[in-house]
């Protein structure tokens, strides 16, 4: 039987026990542990690896904990904008969307923009115009309120600053205690065809609609059966400037570097000769996978047809 995976990762960054109580911890597993589950279950019934990603991606918008979806952080004008992509590595089709709002589930627009549009990449009104047209599910602003990044959000929006993710603190601590809650997905299906997702708000206090690296296709999304398929998370800048998950699959295809090799290569040294913080997960169209993070934490997960299911939080 060709071996089937999935992994999963809820973001990267300054994450340290210390920081958790037992109760949120708990909640966290919980929630990678229900998206492993669903994305897992796509495959085991034979289902495809773009719809395995999706799967897993869509219960990770949906909670709360996450920087995605439902939970997303607030921008500068104290609104939630959020960028998605997946990408196909059988058709290498992809799609993705940028500085959208009120979408439910992000990453079912990016799918939809990947099979049903002309085009790889849709932005703001336009591609809200293209969920209406589609009959994606959309939701009211409160939808997406969390206490937590609203409280976030108001420790910053007199500044300029921007922060990567989530804390309960100040700002002087925030800004040393950057995290990232963007979630991502990358599958090996039975057929030995690989997929990648990447869904986000991006980060607290954004402003002139910037968008990060996860919708970016190669940045922070990429698939290609010949090489692998990742998702990053991460201080968004640098990633797009190391076109972090092309690079990934570039020393692949042409150096002949394991996917952990080719990872180690460009998280450990590439990113971090950058300032880029965070990690990435990533298999290949064997099933093997992996999860690198120069941060003192990521958030993640896998899952394999040899049996193995791990969730994790910090370095060991
Ligand atoms: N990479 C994302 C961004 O820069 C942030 C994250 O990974 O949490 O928008």
């Amino acid at each position: 039987m060709q071996p089937f995976s999935l992994v999963i990762h809820g973001g990267a960054g300054t994450i340290l026990k210390e920081d958790m109580t037992p109760e949120l911890e708990k909640a966290y597993l919980q929630g990678l542990q229900d998206a492993l589950d669903a994305g897992y279950a796509v495959l085991e019934e034979g289902g495809s690896a773009t719809n395995a990603v999706k799967a897993a991606i869509v219960i990770l918008e949906d909670n709360l904990l996450f920087n995605a979806g439902r939970g997303s952080v607030f921008t500068k004008k104290g609104v939630q904008e959020m960028d998605a992509a997946i990408m196909d590595g059988h058709s290498m089709n992809a799609g993705a969307v940028a500085g959208i709002r009120n979408v439910r589930n992000p990453i079912e627009l990016a799918t939809e923009v990947m099979n049903n549009s002309n085009h790889v990449f849709l932005s703001g009104k336009g591609a809200n115009d293209f969920a209406i047209k589609q009959g994606i599910k959309l939701e009211p602003d409160e939808f997406f309120f969390s206490q937590f990044r609203y409280d976030q959000w108001k420790a910053m929006r007199d500044s300029d600053n921007y922060s990567l993710d989530h804390t309960h603190q100040g700002l002087e601590e925030l800004m040393k205690d950057k995290k990232f809650g963007t979630v991502g997905a990358v599958a090996c299906d039975q057929q030995g065809n690989i997929a990648a997702a990447t869904s986000t708000g991006g980060m607290t206090n954004k402003k002139y609609g910037r968008i990060g690296d996860s919708p970016v296709i190669g940045a922070g999304t990429y698939a290609n059966n010949k090489t692998c398929a990742i998702s990053c998370t991460g201080h968004g800048e640098p990633f797009i400037c190391a076109v972090a998950a092309h690079d990934v699959s570039c020393l692949m295809e042409y150096k002949g570097l394991s996917l952990q090799e080719a990872m180690n290569e460009v998280v450990m040294k590439k990113l971090v000769a950058m300032d880029g913080e965070g990690g990435m997960i990533g298999t290949d169209a064997h099933g093997n996978t992996a999860m690198v993070f120069n941060s003192a934490g990521m958030y993640r997960g896998m899952k394999n047809s040899a049996g193995e299911n791990q969730i994790a939080i910090y370095k060991d």
